[in-house]
């Protein structure tokens, strides 16, 4: 049977690694990533009698192109396309860390959240409804303490049969506002992307879009390469939506893009998902 692939993502001191040792136990391969330094480790979990592949992806805050990491973890996930993605969030700052869960998936990756370190956040009186953040979020979230092994089965668990039942069909990118100045240049840009099949898929149309506002230049190297011709119109009209924020906002679709990501988490994490022991007492 084909191989069933997991990759695992997460900010640095999330616990990702301890979940992957936790996982794969000795079943597991350290090296690197062909010509550069970041560590490639993968290996095997044990899932109801059946052998799950793990990758770990570098660990990253953000999938722009600012670290090597950044540009490995986004590149395995769009080129090795994993069945499914478990990203290793830090309860105990969920609003930081839910900026990279985010951004997988706007790269459309079916992904599932383990709510880590979550016998310090109880210590510290947060309380989190992981169902309620589940159902806003549209994707399975589990608590666990990677340390003691708490939860990381039915984490697992819940990622693979999201991954089996997403495996016919294509990745579906998150789609969120990102406000009356952006959306619409982002959809032009987004309808141009799919006309001329730049990138011909690899990425998705509107994440495409999204990182060319963000100036990223390691995608408008490639886009170059790919076709200039294309790239220079995507470039025009980038440039014309920062000329316009620069003059009404004194701003730059960079800086947009980051306050419509957090407003979105945080309008998400308002709605009750979140609850300190010291308000519940509060309210009585
Ligand atoms: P990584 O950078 O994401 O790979 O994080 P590590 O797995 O190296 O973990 C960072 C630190 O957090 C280590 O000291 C771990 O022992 C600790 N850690 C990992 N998971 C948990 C957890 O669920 N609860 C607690 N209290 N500590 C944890
Ligand atoms: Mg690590």
């Amino acid at each position: 049977s084909r191989r069933f692939v997991v990759a695992l993502a997460g900010n640095p001191n999330s616990g990702k690694t301890t979940a992957f040792n936790e996982y794969t136990g000795a079943r597991q391969h350290v090296g690197n990533y062909p010509g550069i330094t970041v560590e490639k480790k993968e290996g095997y979990a044990r899932l109801d009698g059946r052998d799950i592949h793990i990758v770990d992806l570098p660990g990253t805050y953000s999938l722009t192109a600012y670290t090597q990491e950044e540009v490995v973890a986004r590149s395995v996930l769009a080129d090795d396309r994993p069945d499914v993605v478990i990203d290793v969030v830090n309860a105990g700052a969920l609003e930081r860390n839910l900026y990279l869960a985010v951004q997988i998936m706007e790269m459309g990756a079916p992904v599932a959240i383990g709510l880590n370190m979550m016998d310090e956040a109880r210590k510290q009186g947060l309380r989190i409804d992981a169902e309620r953040l589940a159902g806003l979020l549209g994707v399975p979230v589990v608590e666990t303490v990677a340390r003691t092994g708490e939860g990381l089965q039915e984490l697992l668990r819940q990622a693979v049969a999201l991954g089996e039942a997403r495996s016919a069909t294509p990745w579906t990118p998150l789609s969120i506002s990102y406000g009356a100045d952006l959306d619409p240049v982002i959809r032009r840009m987004e309808n141009f992307i799919e006309e001329q099949q730049f990138f011909a898929g690899r990425y998705p149309a509107r994440w495409v879009a999204l990182k060319y506002l963000e100036s990223d230049e390691h995608i408008m190297n490639l886009g170059r390469e790919a076709s200039a011709a294309a790239s220079a119109q995507l470039e025009d009209m980038v440039r014309e939506v920062s000329d316009h924020l620069k003059v009404t906002l004194n701003s730059y679709p960079e800086a947009v893009i980051a306050d419509y990501r957090y407003g979105y988490i945080s309008s998400v994490l308002r709605q009750g998902v979140v609850t300190r022991h010291d308000e519940l007492a509060n309210r009585m």
